[in-house]
């Protein structure tokens, strides 16, 4: 299928300090899918189960990619990512082929983690409605029961609707783990505004920790586009200025420009 052409395999360079907060959750992604690779003599000789796959629950923007990402290189695990439309754009039967061409992509690319941004597009839960889906959700099940722990393939599955997936799929031995992505608390988003603005020139003196409070409900993803609107700000203040000698930094009104106009779009 014409999806095996353009699944990327790669080697992200994401490590876990470039992802503000979620302590809990890069500890939890590294017991869940790094040990039982790594040490997998350990998890034979105490008799745990390891785990076939995760799935990283969390609103848009919670940074479920970024983690999926993060995990792998910090790991070194190669990455194999899968965008559910492109499996169902397939035809008609060709769908569950290409799923069963993208398990065995990932032990080809193994220790790897094959991760399914969107999880619920694809595994949703079946209904006997639609027979397509349905068969693609029983391709998963018999290619996650095909995993074996000499695969070194680990499922990572993105969702930010947990409830929509089949619950077959979430039986023990297959996914059994939900890991909650939440949206940032103020230490969170502090770390992940610092993650953003450190990366940038700022002005002596700018406070991002006023910036803490004002950003209440906003996503990693919101705070990224912060910091990049408030760089383009200064960006453009820079080259309409008259000196153009000045290095160019960002400066508390670029930030609260870049506010205003992100609640604007909100
Ligand atoms: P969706 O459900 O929309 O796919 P997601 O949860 O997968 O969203 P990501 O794609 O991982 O979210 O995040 C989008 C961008 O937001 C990231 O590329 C990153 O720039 C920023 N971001 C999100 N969370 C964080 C974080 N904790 N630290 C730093 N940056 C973050």
């Amino acid at each position: 299928p014409a999806i095996l052409r353009d699944t990327v395999v790669d080697s992200p360079t994401v490590r876990w300090s470039d992802i503000g907060g979620l302590d809990d959750v890069k500890a939890a992604l590294e017991e869940a899918v790094v040990w039982p690779i790594r040490h997998k003599d350990s998890f034979r000789s105490l008799r745990v189960p390891a785990a076939r796959g995760v799935i990283l629950a969390g609103p848009p923007g919670s940074g479920k990619t970024l983690l999926a990402r993060g995990l792998a290189g910090e790991s070194g695990l190669n990455f194999v990512g899968v965008r559910p439309t492109r499996i169902l754009s397939q035809f008609l039967g060709e769908a569950e082929r290409a799923v069963a061409e993208l398990f065995a992509k990932a032990r080809q690319a193994a220790p790897a983690i094959l991760f399914f941004d969107e999880f619920d597009a694809l595994a949703r839960r079946r209904t006997g409605q639609d027979a397509v889906l349905d068969r693609i959700v029983g391709q998963l099940l018999v290619e996650m029961d095909g995993l074996s722990p000499n695969d070194d393939v680990v499922v990572l599955a993105a969702t930010n609707r947990p409830n929509a997936i089949d619950p077959a799929l979430l039986r023990p031995g297959r996914i059994d783990h939900v890991l909650t992505v939440p949206l940032p608390d103020a230490a969170a988003r502090r770390a992940i505004l610092d993650v953003h603005f450190q990366s940038r020139s700022v002005e002596e003196g700018v406070d991002l920790s006023a910036l803490v409070g004002a950003t209440d409900g906003f996503s990693g993803a919101d705070l990224a586009s912060l910091a990049q609107s408030a760089a383009r700000q200064a960006l453009r203040r820079h080259l309409s200025g008259s000196d153009l000698a000045a290095a160019p930094a960002i400066g508390a009104a670029d930030i609260d420009a870049a506010l205003v106009a992100l609640r604007r779009r909100a």
